[in-house]
């Protein structure tokens, strides 16, 4: 069984991308430069953010932490969006999903220059993924589609399921994996709560991608031998006595490796690779800006 280190994959590509940053400055050319806009204080989206900044210092980009308070209008979020949109020295940026309830998410997205939208989440860009053009790939679906290649793991002619259809995970994943492309080509059925017999459906698949968030949802009984399982599930159970986060995958990692030819880890399989492909997009946005 092969385990596809998405923490071990990230550190490489981290270093490739410091190793070009460096060569940029050497060049005299300008340093990447993300944003991260921040709104309220929840736990969560503060450690993802924060791990964000961690790695733009890491590998010697620029980064700006704007931190808006919870009772941010939208008015002034879209204020800051603008100002974001038109300053020529961020390259890209993000916002920090979920947002207050009394922010339209759509409204936000939809406000972000898609030449800068380094999530790819504006429609610009999910179109121009969908239509196989170049286009800033959404992080998760875009880490999971570099293992696969990087583990040169085959995935022409495969039956893939992919269980889950959210804007972020699911769908781009399928579309991602049945583009006419090296690592693609696959033959894919898209899943979710509504499928019937999932067990069957799961049992007939090469690979297996799951965005569930259900801890532990994938048993051994619904995979057969051979399988690749790449487990997208954060999921937390618990607290650990030191107070650290006890974290679960959408499979039963345990048994259903004991049948995987290959397999992620949760925690250090995809997670790690959807912060490390945030730094590739903004490098590419940083490309862009100098062709311009
Ligand atoms: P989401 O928006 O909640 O979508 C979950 C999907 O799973 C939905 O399509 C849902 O179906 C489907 N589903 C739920 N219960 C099911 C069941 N019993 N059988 C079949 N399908 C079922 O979740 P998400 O944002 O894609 O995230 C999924 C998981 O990945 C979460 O644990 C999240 O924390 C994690 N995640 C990790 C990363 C990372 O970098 N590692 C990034 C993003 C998300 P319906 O559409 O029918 O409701």
């Amino acid at each position: 069984m092969i385990l596809l280190d998405g923490k071990k994959t990230s550190q490489d590509i981290k270093q490739e991308i410091a190793v070009e940053v460096e060569n940029r400055k050497e060049k005299g050319l300008k340093i990447p430069h993300l944003a991260a806009v921040i709104v309220g204080n929840d736990g969560a989206s503060m450690t993802y953010v924060n791990s964000k900044v961690k790695s733009c210092q890491q590998i010697g980009f620029n980064s700006t932490l704007i931190e808006l308070p919870e009772d941010t209008t939208e008015e002034q979020l879209l204020h800051e969006i603008d100002v974001l949109n038109k300053d020529a020295d961020i390259d890209g940026f993000i916002v920090q999903l979920p947002l207050p309830k009394q922010i339209d998410e759509q409204k936000v997205l939809m406000a972000v220059d898609p030449d800068k939208d380094v999530d790819g989440f504006h429609p610009v860009n999910v179109g121009k993924m969908t239509l196989d053009l170049p286009a800033f790939l959404p992080a998760t679906p875009a880490g999971i589609m570099e293992l696969l290649k990087r583990y040169e793991i085959e995935t022409s002619g495969k039956n893939a399921v992919v269980i889950g259809r959210s804007h972020i995970v699911g769908r781009p994943m399928s579309i991602l994996l049945s583009q006419k492309r090296k690592v693609g080509n696959a033959t894919v059925t898209l899943t979710h709560s509504r499928t019937k017999d999932l067990a069957e459906v799961t049992k007939c698949a090469d690979i297996i991608v799951a965005a569930i968030g259900v801890p532990e949802f994938i048993k051994a009984d619904m995979v057969k031998d051979g399988v690749v399982v790449i487990d997208v599930g954060v999921n937390q159970v618990g607290m650990t006595d030191e107070g650290k986060r006890i974290l679960k995958g959408d499979v039963e990692f345990d048994t259903v490796k004991e049948k995987a030819a290959a397999i992620t880890p949760v925690p250090g399989g995809v997670g790690p690779m959807t912060v490390t492909m945030l730094m590739a997009n903004t490098v590419q946005a940083a490309e862009r800006t100098l062709n311009k």
